[in-house]
């Protein structure tokens, strides 16, 4: 794209302002859309989901806190547990 000197350096620096602010935009609806996701290291409910394969949430018992997949608790038998994201 070749434009001449005074419309190609608007469209420049109107590109140059505009698109971070369009980027973050985005950004934000889209952490809006996941939830707000804090902990970016542990990849977070869909991050798992999508590329983790089958485990998906993972629970943690309250009573003897072993960690497993829902139902009850392989050690304890406890129905008592919270979702770990
Ligand atoms: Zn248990």
């Amino acid at each position: 794209m070749v434009l001449p000197f005074p419309y190609g350096l608007g469209a420049a620096l109107a590109i140059f302002i505009a698109f971070p602010l369009i980027l973050r935009k985005r950004y934000m609806s889209k952490m809006r859309g996941y939830g707000g996701e804090s902990g970016t290291g542990r990849g977070g409910f869909f991050g798992m989901g999508s590329s983790g394969g089958s485990s998906g949430v993972r629970y943690v018992c309250l009573v003897c806190n072993n960690k497993h997949k829902g139902g009850t608790c392989p050690r304890c038998g406890s129905k008592m547990q919270r979702a770990d994201f």
